[in-house]
């Protein structure tokens, strides 16, 4: 089998590599291939297909600032449009060429000899790249973490992002394990249609109002006919989130105050049952886990027909769900909104960093970065991993947001990404971080988050069991974006590759 050489392979047809690849294209590149895993493109758009699914950010500022795409039904969009937005997309920048589905990546090695990635996918074929772009996510291998005898489950089981659409849940007795972001939205199409759903809480979360609604059609025509109306929404959304950074911080601030008196009015507003809402208020400080957005959770809990059952789960039997109470919760499907895996980062994909070997490099030979990681994961700025020479990681560790628009970071990410590649392509040379800089930049970013919300007292996916936060940033959009703007070739070594 040929070997394909690329400047650029790209992990991931998610908006993450479809923007790293758009970006690419409009510098002018077009050595470069997406390789995508599953037989469609999307991302978590294309896997949360579960009803009621739509994005917590506003349509105009949850998209790329340099794509036009004026034209949303409504303020948050669902997953549908959002999914249709984005294959428009791939066709409209002509990115379907660049795009590889059912190309699971399985390894990737760097070759020093040839100063080039070697990515070998799942059906054994090998492409090789002077960079190897990743834009793998953090939220889409499912977790059931915690959950013991699903096995055994007579009925009809599955996770909130594999939704089972041939499942009629009219008349069943559904159980939905946890309550956050996928099942806020979920429970009240549910609740609907079952005869009884039952709602198992672990842990409360805030919940502020949306305020969602469709746009007027006149308000659609204005903002096709006019990008500055657009961008004039797109701005007053991004400044109003950045705002919002109070409320990721831990020590006590305007902000914080009023996203949780918002919060608390919200619940006294939408549940009138006073024990109902001593369950539902959360202990830990606003901003430690993920802030729901949702006006129709509250009042999905208060019909007749829903249960929210705080008891700890024991474990799953063949009739449903035994908590520890002894009571058996007789079911006949489970959703589990059980969150996703997300502190590894990398999935099953074997990256192998920088060792002297010779042609052709083999796994194992190398620096593995699941060994790098094997403490925790980090990168600087969350894309560059010392021994890694040209490995571009996209949404890597600490940049996610519990505050505003993860396109935002993603833009900051493809511009440093664009400099890195045209750095090493005048220096023909791979970059490799210097270790001491990771050092350093981990050091005060650990510091740094000590002061957020998300290391006050919860548990969350933004941390480890013991503590240390590996998926969030620890300020502002815009502080992330000055630390980006500026490659600082004193931050690399050079490894010189051929030409
Ligand atoms: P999640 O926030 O991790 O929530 C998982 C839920 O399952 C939590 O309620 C958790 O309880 C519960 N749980 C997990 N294991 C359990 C166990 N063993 N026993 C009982 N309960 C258990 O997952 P998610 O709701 O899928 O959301 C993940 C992230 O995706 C969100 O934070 C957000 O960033 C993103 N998201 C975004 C949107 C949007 O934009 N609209 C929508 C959905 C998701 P604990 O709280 O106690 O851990």
């Amino acid at each position: 089998m040929d070997t394909e050489v690329y400047d650029v392979v790209i992990l991931g047809a998610g908006l993450a590599g479809l923007g790293m690849g758009m970006r690419l294209k409009m510098a002018g590149e077009d050595s470069f291939v997406i390789l995508e895993k599953e037989d469609r493109v999307g991302g978590t758009w294309r896997d949360n297909s579960y009803p009621g699914a739509s994005c917590d950010v506003q349509s105009h500022l949850y998209w790329f600032s340099f794509d036009e795409q004026p034209d949303w039904s409504r303020v948050f969009a669902m997953q549908p449009e959002i999914q249709t937005n984005i294959e428009r997309l791939v066709a409209r920048r002509g990115l379907n060429h660049h795009i590889r589905l059912g190309a699971e990546v399985t390894e990737a090695v760097w070759s020093e000899d040839a100063g080039q990635w070697v990515i070998t996918t799942v059906t054994g074929e090998q492409l090789r790249a002077r960079a190897f772009v990743t834009a793998w996510g953090q939220l889409n291998r499912p977790s059931f973490k915690g959950i013991e005898g699903r096995e055994h489950f007579d009925g009809v089981s599955f996770h909130s992002a594999r939704w089972r659409h041939d499942v009629d849940l009219a008349g069943k007795r559904v159980a939905s394990i946890g309550n956050g972001a996928s099942a806020v939205q979920f429970i009240p199409e549910v609740a609907e249609v079952a005869e009884h759903l039952t709602v198992f809480q672990r842990t409360p979360n805030y919940v502020v109002p949306r305020q969602d609604r469709p746009y007027t059609e006149e308000e659609r025509r204005m903002f096709l006919d006019d990008p500055a109306r657009l961008q004039e929404s797109r701005d007053g959304y991004y400044w109003e989130h950045e705002g919002w950074i109070g409320a990721m911080k831990l020590e006590s601030n305007p902000v914080a105050e009023e996203f949780t008196r918002v919060a608390r009015e919200h619940l006294e507003t939408q549940v009138p049952d006073p024990q109902l809402r001593e369950k539902l208020w959360p202990s830990y400080p606003i901003g430690c886990k993920r802030l729901l957005i949702a006006d129709t959770f509250y009042p999905a809990l208060t019909r007749e027909n829903v249960e929210l059952v705080t008891d700890h789960i024991e474990r799953i039997e063949a009739q449903g769900v035994r908590t520890a109470d002894g009571r058996l919760h007789e079911m006949d499907v489970i959703i589990y909104a059980t969150g996703f895996e997300t502190l590894s980062f990398m999935g099953h994909v074997d990256i192998v960093g920088r060792s002297p070997r010779s042609w052709p490099p083999r796994a194992g030979d190398g620096v593995s970065l699941r060994d790098a990681w094997r403490e925790a994961p980090e990168a600087y700025l969350g894309m560059t991993v010392s021994g890694f020479p040209n490995l571009f990681i996209l949404y890597g560790p600490n940049t996610n947001l519990g505050h505003n628009s993860i396109i935002a970071m993603l833009e900051c990410q493809f511009d440093y990404v664009l400099k890195a590649l045209s750095a090493g392509r005048e220096k023909t040379a791979a970059l490799d971080l210097r270790p001491e800089v990771l050092e350093r930049y981990n050091s005060g970013l650990q510091e740094e988050l000590r002061a957020t919300s998300f290391a006050g007292s919860c548990n969350s996916w933004y941390k480890t069991p013991d503590g240390r936060i590996t998926n969030n940033w620890s300020g502002s959009v815009e502080e992330y974006r000055q630390r980006t703007a500026a490659l600082d070739l004193a931050d690399y070594d050079l490894v010189p590759v051929g030409d």
